[in-house]
């Protein structure tokens, strides 16, 4: 199958999220008088991420997100600072946080001359936009769509339905979505009837009890599929 549209996602595909992650965060801390360090920055993913996946079910939203994830932190290491600052000083940290993942300018650039090439991340606006707009990827990418701005996120099909219609392409079965994540890129991506390629460069284990049609461990495999 000939492709003609590729839908990235941002963080962990074409974003160093990790490392925005743990800068902002670290930012942040130092601002509120806590004390940062590794065992934070895991307490904080840990609750970060149970929250997204509610969000990915459905449960919860990105606004509730924002504080939220602060709110359990302070708790859990028995803190009175005031959650919603730091969330606040947290975002503004995180959107100064635009780092790429090794390779994904030049597969990027690479792509842009043969493909139509879009984001579709699941994130909150301001973060996500600034984040991308400070990036060398703009030139090669049509859209940037975002989760917050669409009212729903991936795996749902109703965000892939608007990025469809956002780019005004019609036919499935010339998009693919390249991603990290199992449960909101790979599977959004079968439920909607688009090609799949999952970006492992970890060697993960697959234990979702779907297939996805192509597999990387570098974004540079890429130009091998397309
Ligand atoms: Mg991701």
């Amino acid at each position: 199958m000939k492709y003609e549209l590729i839908l990235f996602d941002a963080d962990g595909t074409l974003f160093d999220y990790d490392r925005a992650e743990r800068r902002a965060l670290e930012e942040a801390c130092r601002q509120h008088g806590l004390e940062y360090n590794e065992q934070l920055l895991e307490q904080y993913r840990r609750i970060n991420s149970a929250l997204w996946r509610q969000l990915e079910e459905g449960l919860l939203t990105s606004a509730e997100i924002r504080v939220e994830r602060f709110r359990s932190l302070l708790r859990e290491i028995g803190s009175g600072a005031s959650a919603p600052g730091l969330a606040e000083d947290y975002l503004s940290y995180l959107a100064e946080g635009s780092y790429l993942i090794d390779g994904a300018e030049e597969i990027c650039r690479h792509l842009a001359s043969n493909y139509r090439l879009a984001i579709l991340t699941n994130g909150i606006q301001e973060v996500q936009t600034s984040r991308f707009q400070a990036s060398p990827l703009v030139p090669y990418i049509d859209k940037l769509i975002i989760s917050e701005e669409v009212g729903f996120s991936k795996p749902r099909p109703e965000i892939f339905e608007y990025a469809m219609d956002a780019l005004d392409h019609r036919c499935r079965q010339t998009t693919m979505i390249v991603g990290d994540s199992l449960t909101s890129d790979m599977r959004g991506g079968i439920n909607y009837g688009i090609a799949t390629c999952w970006y492992n460069p970890n060697g993960r284990e697959n234990d979702m009890g779907f297939e996805v049609d192509h597999e990387i461990c570098s974004l540079d495999q890429l130009a091998r599929i397309l």
